[in-house]
């Protein structure tokens, strides 16, 4: 069980992981808050809280984690959950592509980190980064996507290595996860029901992952189960890239 009275921020709060992660946290004992670009969703926790806020801005950014250590007193635990993928080679990609995926997955992520540190590391505190298996393999046609996950990891075990003890950082590295991305993902694909039916052929769990699969790592990081871990980006993909990449048909 989780102290009661710490208190974690969740960006991209709104729908998918994110809103999978903040139920867990609330279930888990913890005061929330959460963000997003948009309004409060009509189906928000009502024990939680909500700011409207850009991670891509470092003025949003310094703001949200004002309101939140004002209303709280500290931020313990941070999630960078907030997250956007372009669908494009790099060829096809454009400035306002890289402004995107750039702004909210590596920039977001970079503003979050450092307005929330300084207060982190004089009270100790934990910050998990929600990575992608995408950066450590390469999605076909989703190249900004893929290299800004791969600076997600890098930023991890950078935070780790500066600001521990008193900081742990960690990120997971999610596969297919059922949320409006995975959707958005598999709707480029030339068969998308095709698609699907040979992702699922190949994850070992035998299923595409839920939300609450990542919220219950998160929960795990976060625990004083897992105080020893710090620096590591966890892989939670049923099991999809454990394969080699050889056609099992022909051995
Ligand atoms: P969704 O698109 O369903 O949700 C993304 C969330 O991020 C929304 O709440 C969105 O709210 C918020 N968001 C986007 N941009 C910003 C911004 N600039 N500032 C604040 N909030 C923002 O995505 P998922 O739930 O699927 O993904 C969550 C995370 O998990 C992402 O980092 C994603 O890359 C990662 N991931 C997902 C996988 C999957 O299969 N689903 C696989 C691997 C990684 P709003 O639009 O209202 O701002």
């Amino acid at each position: 069980m989780h102290d009661k009275t710490r208190t974690a921020l969740v960006t991209g709060g709104s729908r998918g992981i994110g809103k999978a992660i903040v139920e867990r946290l609330l279930d888990d004992g913890l005061q929330v808050v959460a963000c997003g670009r948009s309004a409060k969703p009509e189906d928000f926790a009502a024990s939680a809280h909500w700011v409207e806020a850009d991670v891509s801005k470092p003025a949003d950014a310094n703001r949200l984690t004002r309101i939140a250590s004002k209303m709280f007193g500290s931020i313990d635990v941070l999630v960078n959950n907030a997250g956007v993928q372009v669908e494009r080679t790099v060829t096809e990609s454009t400035d306002d592509d890289w402004d995107l995926v750039v702004g909210v997955n590596c920039r977001g992520v970079f503003n979050l980190c450092r307005a929330v540190l300084p207060a982190m590391e004089k009270n100790s505190g934990v910050i998990i980064n929600i990575g992608s298996i995408s950066g450590v393999v390469a999605d076909p046609g989703m190249a900004l996507y893929n290299a800004s996950k791969a600076f997600v990891h890098g930023l991890t075990r950078s935070i780790a290595v500066d600001h521990g003890p008193a900081v742990r950082c960690n990120a997971i590295q999610p596969g297919w996860i059922m949320t409006a991305m995975a959707d958005d993902a598999f709707a480029v694909a030339n068969s998308p029901q095709a698609a699907k039916q040979d992702a699922i052929a190949r994850h070992p769990a035998g299923r595409f992952g839920q939300p609450q699969d990542i919220a219950k790592t998160v929960s795990w990081l976060i625990s004083d189960d897992a105080a020893f871990v710090t620096g590591q980006c966890f892989t939670v993909d049923g099991g999809m890239t454990a394969a080699s990449p050889l056609q099992p048909g022909l051995f």
